[in-house]
């Protein structure tokens, strides 16, 4: 993330004292517009309109309240802990799936990567080759094969082989769009078949550089899927990251972890402090 809140500030302040256009200006920051709405709302009613620096605290403080940090699901260590992966193509999911088997493997634990887009050839090549580069499992179906039984093998696999992890990566074409979500869905009571606790995680990728438009692909991935995190990549860019909180605040989902770059090794915990300190720069 960039600096971009002092320059903000400085666009939408028309002269010292003078009334800050906080709409515009949260709205650019990429809040959304139930958060900047709510947000402007309290800085006018606790009268902080024309104070941008007691105005820019009270947003601190506000965003800070909303990403608490959240308790994730604790597998039962017998099983492989399951991570679905759902996302539009080209937002990093592929790339995500390979980081996360990555921080994993680093951990010790013996992690299994899945590619249940068995329309996409390059998307399977692409993950197998991470799996190869890492030393990660592999399991990938035929063309045009069921991506839900993909998943199901994937998981009786992980299970054979005594993996801790288990990470699906999903199809993302965005031409047929419901078909996507369908098939999303049905990969999840697949994997639930296998494992009643199973998937123990359905994060969405996001690319952080399309802004709020992230809002309303997690909305959608929400309504069909049920997501219970996110993951915004291409941080390292100029995305603003305001959809952090805009996720949070209006759907309820915490965002996990986010990308920094293109290599396997950048991707980190996502940390709230950190991420409200970055964005006032
Ligand atoms: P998918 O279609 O969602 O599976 O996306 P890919 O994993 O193929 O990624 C699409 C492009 O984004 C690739 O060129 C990746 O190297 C790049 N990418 C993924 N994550 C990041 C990130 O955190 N930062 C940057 N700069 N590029 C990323």
């Amino acid at each position: 993330m960039k600096t971009f809140w002092r320059k903000l500030v400085e666009k939408f302040t028309p002269g010292a004292g003078e009334k800050v256009d906080w709409e515009a200006l949260l709205l650019e920051a990429d809040l959304g517009l139930a958060l900047t709405e709510r947000l402007t709302r309290l800085l006018s009613d606790e009268g902080l309109t024309r104070k941008p620096r007691e105005a820019e605290e009270r947003i601190r403080q506000e965003l800070r309240r909303i990403l608490t940090a959240h308790t994730p699901k604790v597998a039962n260590p017998e099983r492989p802990e399951v991570i679905l992966l759902v996302g539009v193509n080209g937002g990093g999911k592929t790339t995500t799936a390979a980081k996360l088997a990555f921080l994993h493997g680093k951990e010790g634990k013996r992690v299994v990567l899945a590619a249940a887009d068995t329309f996409r050839a390059a998307a399977v090549e692409q993950l197998e080759m991470w799996a190869r580069r890492i030393g990660s499992r592999f399991v990938a179906g035929s063309p045009g094969a069921d991506p839900a039984s993909v998943a199901f093998r994937a998981h009786l696999q992980a299970e054979e082989e005594k993996a801790q992890l288990l990470i699906v990566d999903t199809a993302g074409r965005l031409a047929t769009k419901s078909n996507l979500m369908l098939e999303a869905g049905k990969i999840r009571r697949t994997l639930a078949k296998r494992d009643p606790e199973a998937p123990h995680h359905v994060w969405l990728v996001v690319d952080g550089t399309v802004g709020t438009n992230a809002l309303s692909q997690a909305a959608e991935f929400h309504r069909a899927v049920g997501l219970s995190g996110l993951i915004v990549t291409k941080l390292d860019g100029s995305a603003k990251g305001g959809m952090i909180a805009a996720v949070q605040e209006e759907l309820g989902i915490p965002t996990v972890f986010v990308g920094t770059g293109e290599k396997v090794e950048d991707l980190e915990s996502f940390d709230s402090e950190r991420y409200v300190e970055e964005f006032f720069g």
